[in-house]
């Protein structure tokens, strides 16, 4: 596995690789690795004959300060993880390589940010846009991975894709759980014992109201029961519970089937959590 610092090492090496004909899979990460990340890992080498993976701590896409100094960082031990599932090359920049002067330029998703993560985190998806653009721009790859966990991101990114005619697949994969139904996270790492005891009730507060739904009933009816129920744990405080169209991501009333999304964030002391599924 190579490991590069800087773009234009990444650069020279990416382009002898094109040269031999080989197509070039795409997986950002932040780092802090998990199963999660290194299933899409896996489905990028499944798809392609090399996997890149890059891990940047991306601090434009950070609204809370004390979020991004509490982030966790574990280079080396992400480098034996993705060295294990056969990834072949690491692109890991500083942030002064990324962002020599930190760019002008906003990105504006419209309705897409005006929702969820992008209201509850104002200038959150400027930063994503403009990562994954240089990213992108940097690695040029054929194809590109993302988490469903981050459903919300999926979307600007497609939206992305489309706007500035980026000439890759972009492939969405599924959210990998702890046994007891707990999202994958990097940041599960910042939690006490006790809140990581706790912290299934936000999957759980899903399901249940993904069966009210199914069920019939109002989708007032499974606001209430996900409010009422992690209101009863100790040490969850609620952000938002959403029922969006899965394609628009915007509030919707009734149930649709297949195409419903339930989004939810809560924090756990300072920690946040977000999570989702689609039914
Ligand atoms: P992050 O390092 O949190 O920025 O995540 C990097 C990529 O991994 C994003 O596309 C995430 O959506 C994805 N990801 C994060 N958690 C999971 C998970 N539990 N299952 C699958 N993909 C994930």
């Amino acid at each position: 596995m190579q490991i590069f610092h800087t773009i234009t090492s990444l650069q020279n090496f990416l382009k002898s690789q094109r040269l031999l004909g080989h197509s070039v899979g795409f997986v950002p990460t932040m780092g802090a690795l998990h199963q999660g990340h290194l299933s899409l890992i896996e489905t990028s080498k499944s798809q392609n004959d090399l996997t890149v993976c890059s891990i940047f701590v991306n601090p434009t896409q950070f609204n809370n300060p004390h979020d991004l100094a509490v982030y966790p960082r574990t280079l080396e031990a992400d480098c034996e993880m993705l060295e294990s599932v056969g990834c072949d090359v690491v692109f890991a920049p500083s942030a002064e390589e990324m962002y020599p002067t930190l760019p002008n330029l906003k990105f504006d998703f419209g309705d897409l940010e005006r929702v969820m993560e992008g209201q509850f985190r104002p200038g959150h998806f400027n930063g994503v846009g403009i990562v994954v653009s240089k990213l992108f721009n940097i690695v040029q790859p054929d194809a590109a991975y993302f988490g469903q966990k981050d459903l919300q991101q999926c979307a600007v990114i497609n939206r992305l894709v489309k706007d500035l005619s980026f000439s890759l697949k972009l492939n969405i994969c599924p959210t990998l759980r702890e046994k007891d139904g707990l999202a994958m996270s990097s940041r599960n790492r910042n939690l006490s014992p006790e809140q990581r005891l706790n912290a299934p009730a936000i999957y759980k507060a899903l399901q249940g109201a993904s069966g009210i739904l199914k069920s019939g009933e109002s989708s007032e009816k499974a606001k209430s029961f996900v409010s009422k129920q992690l209101s009863a744990v100790d040490g969850i405080e609620l952000e938002y519970f959403e029922i969006s169209n899965f394609d628009t991501l915007q509030p919707i009333d009734e149930y649709l089937e297949g195409k419903t999304a339930l989004c939810i964030a809560a924090f756990m002391g300072k920690t946040r959590l977000i999570d989702n599924v689609i039914i």
